[in-house]
């Protein structure tokens, strides 16, 4: 082992697939004293949080809180405690998320449903709705808004509605879209959504946050069986993010200093205002994506599906997908994501999120990739990129 401290870490550009960049007020935040999980202090900033989470999730919801644990606890949370053994849930798969959501439902004894739908593709309204119609005693429909595997997004307001209209409960994942893309939890009629922070939030990996509908906490309350987690059930939890008036009880020691971070994170999110942070991650990926056709790349999602924050981009015939990337990192200090199940080896995940959905990222990026392509021999449209991006940035 080395005896020192931290050795000197790169100061990478992170354009994967999460972690996002992270901007030095975070950093900033995160390095401020620790005080204690209960000070009254602590709890003031509990607050805080509480209400700039239910502005990022465009929430009326008071059960609007951060798991103290990364997004993949969100998803958990969620399951584990609107899911009971025995009962059906309607899962949605178009990529690697939605088979975790079928691993969720089945470790709590339910029945997963599967709708499947092909990678590249969104959730199909058409057979959600049919499996609705077809199924008996469904308790949730559960999908994935923005699939990280494919840089696909999913209409989940017409998702929510079908499963409304059918007295069915809605678990959402929004780990990738939250603060990128509009997440409009009431408006969609949403019941359990939850999100991560080191996507499009930009803040280090290790917080989820997580909003439930009055419906949701009625059927929490309404459960016959105690939910399996001890960690992540909210009727514990709820006691200590929700208490009034000083009674919090203590359930786990929240990680203090890394909801410093969120706080500030979520600051700067609303100093922004979501609407601006929309478009911004719009106008970074029309630019992007202007600079990798112009070099002759083609993006593997059709234009209407393609989320802004996580490009797949094809990897051209006789290119080393791998290679590629190693020199991104070796020359360039640049991260980007690799494709993951049907996709290894076939696409590039070109993430765009948060502090990274920058002109800076986006000129960086494409100079990177036309580097360790022509490196890599790959026959491409040198030259032309820069133009075509700044075309569209606006950038003379
Ligand atoms: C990243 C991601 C997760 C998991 O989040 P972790 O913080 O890695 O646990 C879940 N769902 C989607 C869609 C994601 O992109």
């Amino acid at each position: 082992m080395r005896n020192q401290s931290l050795p000197d870490l790169p100061r990478r550009i992170l354009m994967g697939p999460g972690p996002s960049d992270v901007h030095p007020r975070v950093l900033a935040a995160l390095a401020r004293p620790t005080i204690g999980h209960l000070d009254p202090e602590f709890v003031a900033l509990m607050d805080d949080i509480k209400a700039l989470l239910r502005y990022a999730f465009r929430t009326e919801n008071a059960l609007t809180i951060p798991v103290s644990a990364p997004g993949s606890a969100g998803m958990e949370t969620c399951f584990v405690n609107l899911i009971e053994p025995g009962e059906r849930v309607i899962v949605c798969a178009n990529g690697v998320f939605g088979g975790r959501m079928k691993e969720n439902v089945e470790r709590c004894g339910a029945q997963a449903i599967m709708v499947q739908d092909e990678w590249g593709k969104a959730v199909d309204p058409a057979k959600v709705s049919a499996a609705l119609k077809g199924n008996a005693n469904v308790k949730a429909l559960a999908f994935v808004h923005a699939e990280t595997s494919t840089g696909v997004q999913s209409d989940a307001g017409a998702l929510c509605k079908l499963a409304r209209a059918a007295g069915v409960l809605t678990i959402v994942d929004t780990v990738t879209s939250l603060g990128g893309i509009p997440v409009e939890t009431d408006a969609w009629g949403a019941d359990a959504v939850y999100s991560g922070t080191q996507k499009c939030l930009s803040c280090p990996p290790g917080l989820s946050p997580v909003t439930f509908s009055t419906q949701a906490v009625d059927a929490i309350k309404k459960r016959k069986t105690k939910v399996q987690s001890w960690f992540l059930d909210l009727s514990l939890v709820m006691n200590y993010w929700t208490g009034q008036g000083g009674t919090r009880t203590y359930h786990h020691t929240a990680p203090v200093n890394a909801l410093y971070g969120l706080h500030e994170a979520l600051l700067m999110l609303r100093e922004e205002g979501l609407e601006a942070s929309w478009k911004r991650h719009g106008e970074m990926h029309a630019a992007l994506v202007a600079g990798f056709e112009a070099m002759g790349l083609k993006m593997k999602v059709e234009p209407a599906l393609r989320l802004p924050q996580l490009n797949a981009v094809e990897v051209p015939a006789g290119v080393d997908e791998a290679a590629v990337r190693r020199q991104l990192l070796a020359s360039f200090n640049l991260e980007v994501g690799a494709g993951l199940g049907a996709w290894a080896g076939k696409v590039w995940r070109v993430g765009l999120m948060g502090q990274s959905a920058s002109p800076v990222h986006v000129l960086t990026c494409l100079a990177a990739f036309e580097s360790a392509l022509q490196a890599g021999g790959a026959k491409i449209n040198a030259g032309k990129a820069q133009a075509a991006a700044r075309s569209r940035l606006g950038l003379a």
